[in-house]
């Protein structure tokens, strides 16, 4: 009997001495280890962290409806927060949303974030920072214009002044216009209004924002369609996290395939 508990007590020992050891090897790991292999660890453990936390912490900017706007509530909806909602239900985790600037949101991945959904295109300088989910939509970018406008093809927009949202792959078209300048704005809304106003030109904003924004101020502006280049959507994720990643594309890839998908696509954006 002693020697089981005496043998007890023993195994505890390397098992709690275990632990310990392994914990400092982390906070050490990159004096300790060579690169490659704690890449190999943060992976693992941050996919670990997130999924076993039971809380998926998603920042998105709730300015860009349908994919997300604050709702009668005052809590974000529309579809990008159904979706990630759906994803997180497949992962057995709990979804909780953190309301940002759009700006802020690549930078925030990983620290104050988990992952990103915001109706965000995949370009190569984001893809320096993050890793991208599997596409779930696909976009283009809009010329807002008041019903007056002389802009009526996209080479009208050089020498004009352009609303767009900060951050944006609008904001960053603005240079492809000789002589164009951005005004910047947090909200794509501010720059609309300010449209409305005269005080820009045009706004370039995605196209399903452009619609909701001509819809609601159809008495005095226009969205055109310049056939711009067709962007994709996807969620952003902490680079080199495959699990997580792996994870969110086959949550994606089963809502695709039981139907869901399509459903919110209805509900949100094609009613
Ligand atoms: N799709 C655009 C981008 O990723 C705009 C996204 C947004 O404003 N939420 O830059």
């Amino acid at each position: 009997m002693k020697k089981i508990a005496v043998l007890l007590i023993l195994a505890m020992t390397v098992v709690f001495a275990g632990c310990g050891s392994n914990e400092s090897a982390d906070s050490d790991k990159k004096e300790e280890k060579t690169e490659d292999t704690s890449k190999e660890d943060a992976k693992d453990d941050s996919a670990e962290d997130v999924l076993a936390d039971g809380v998926l912490t998603v920042g998105t900017n709730a300015e860009f409806p349908p994919f997300e706007y604050v709702g009668d509530d005052g809590e974000p909806d529309g579809f990008d927060i159904a979706l990630i909602k759906a994803i997180g239900e497949k992962l057995g985790v709990d979804v909780e949303v953190e309301n940002m600037e759009f700006e802020s949101l690549v930078a925030s991945i990983g620290n104050k974030i988990d992952v990103a959904i915001a109706g965000m295109t995949v370009t190569d300088e984001r893809k320096n920072a993050v890793d991208f989910s599997d596409s779930y939509y696909q976009a283009v970018q809009y010329v807002i214009v008041p019903l007056d406008s002389d802009i009526k093809e996209a080479s009208d927009l050089n020498g004009k002044n352009i609303g767009v949202q900060l951050g944006t792959t609008g904001d960053f078209m603005v240079e492809d216009f000789e002589g164009a300048t951005a005004a910047q704005y947090n909200k794509a809304v501010d720059a609309v209004n300010d449209l409305i106003n005269g005080r820009v030109d045009a706004v370039i904003v995605d196209k399903n924002p452009a619609l909701v924004f001509e819809g609601k101020f159809s008495d005095k502006i226009k969205a055109l369609d310049f056939s711009f280049e067709p962007e994709d959507y996807a969620i952003a994720i902490p680079k080199g996290d495959e699990k997580l990643l792996n994870a969110v594309n086959d949550a994606l890839a089963e809502l695709k395939s039981d139907g869901t998908f399509d459903e919110l696509v209805n509900e949100y954006i094609e009613n």
